[in-house]
């Protein structure tokens, strides 16, 4: 089995999300590539060789600098077409998700996506997707190849193995179409410490906190403990705290080492996003409330009599 993974980066980083499903993509076993487009991006490209890729193809041009779809697609497929790649696997993200189906489209290739698993069965490949509303996990295939597959980010870890890439260079010609969009203006949200994807420590605020003001309370115990911040939809649609920061079916998927719940009842939909976590704490009024069924550690009590208190004790014993 050839696969090729769709290596996305930023800046001088090879995405975490994409490493994961690399790593994913080297256990199944069969030759693994991973392909790296943009410019100057040759040096980035031998980075993905610890994580599972024995070649890793780059093709730099300045129509890839910007991270636009259409001229991705066009450089994939010109790849799929040299190396006879049978499986091509991205991890979610906004400019994967739009180079994905654009490359179905261009091969007239099948593209599973939200798949939050894969499996080798009978020398072929099988996907696990979440379906009705994530409280089951369907088996899902492909008729044909190249099976094209979008990955649920924060699906897989990545996992270093120590291997090191062949890197190879390729070219490709664009469409005219391909090079008529550009990119007029980027804008960055300002954000300080880890972002969820790549946490260690979430602490994740619900409605729970009454009020938007009470989400610096949350803040603070994710300042002490070095992590990131979180969210619920509830809060997110009432425009407590912003979407970027949603956890769950319509929002991210997290795993970090830690995930304080503070004021969240865990519905199933918020339970599918954060239930790879590795220890789980919530704290919550309610001694009924569902999420406590999967915590490790439950705290029945008052957030806003709870949570500050936390944050004294980590900062104690940290010494900040
Ligand atoms: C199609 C669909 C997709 C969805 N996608 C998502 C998603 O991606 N992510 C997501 O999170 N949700 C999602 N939801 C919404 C989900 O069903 C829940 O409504 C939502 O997760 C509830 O958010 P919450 O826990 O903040 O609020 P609530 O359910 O209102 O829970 C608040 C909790 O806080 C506790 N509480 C109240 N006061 C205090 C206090 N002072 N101290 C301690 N505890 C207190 C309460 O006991 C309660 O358990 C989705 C729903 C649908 C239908």
């Amino acid at each position: 089995m050839a696969t090729l993974v769709f290596l996305e980066h930023h800046g001088d980083e090879l995405q975490k999300g994409a490493l994961g499903v690399l790593a994913k993509a080297a256990q199944l076993g069969g030759d693994v590539a991973g392909v790296v487009l943009g410019a100057g991006v040759a040096e980035l490209a031998a980075k993905a060789g610890p994580f599972g890729a024995s070649v890793v193809h780059v093709c730099e041009d300045a129509a890839l600098e910007a991270p636009l779809p259409q001229p991705r697609i066009d450089a994939l497929a010109t790849l799929v077409g040299e190396t006879g790649a049978e499986t091509v696997l991205f991890a979610g993200s906004v400019l994967a998700a739009d180079v994905a189906a654009g490359l179905a489209a261009r091969l007239d290739a099948g593209l599973n996506w939200d798949l939050v698993d894969l499996e080798a069965r009978d020398g072929g490949l099988v996907g696990k997707r979440p379906a009705l509303q994530d409280s089951v996990l369907v088996d899902v295939g492909w008729t044909s190849t190249p099976r094209l597959a979008l990955i649920r980010s924060g699906s897989f870890e990545p996992q270093e193995t120590g291997g090191t890439a062949d890197v190879r260079s390729f070219e490709t010609s664009f469409e005219d179409f391909s090079t008529a969009a550009t990119m007029v203006e980027r804008a960055h949200e300002e954000s300080s410490g880890p972002s969820i994807e790549d946490a260690d420590v979430i602490v994740a605020g619900g409605r729970g906190l009454g009020g938007p003001e009470n989400f610096a309370l949350v803040e603070d115990l994710a300042k002490a403990l070095g992590g990131a911040v979180a969210a619920t939809r509830a809060v997110v649609d009432a425009g407590w705290y912003p979407y970027a920061a949603q956890v769950g079916q319509t929002g991210k998927t997290v795993a970090p080492k830690l995930y304080v719940a503070c004021g969240i009842s865990g519905a199933i939909q918020h339970k599918v996003g954060m239930q790879g976590s590795g220890t789980i704490v919530a704290i919550n009024k309610d001694p009924n409330a569902p999420i406590f069924e999967y915590s490790d550690l439950a705290v029945v009590g008052d957030v806003h009599e709870i949570v500050p208190k936390l944050t004294e004790l980590v900062s104690e014993k940290r010494g900040s």
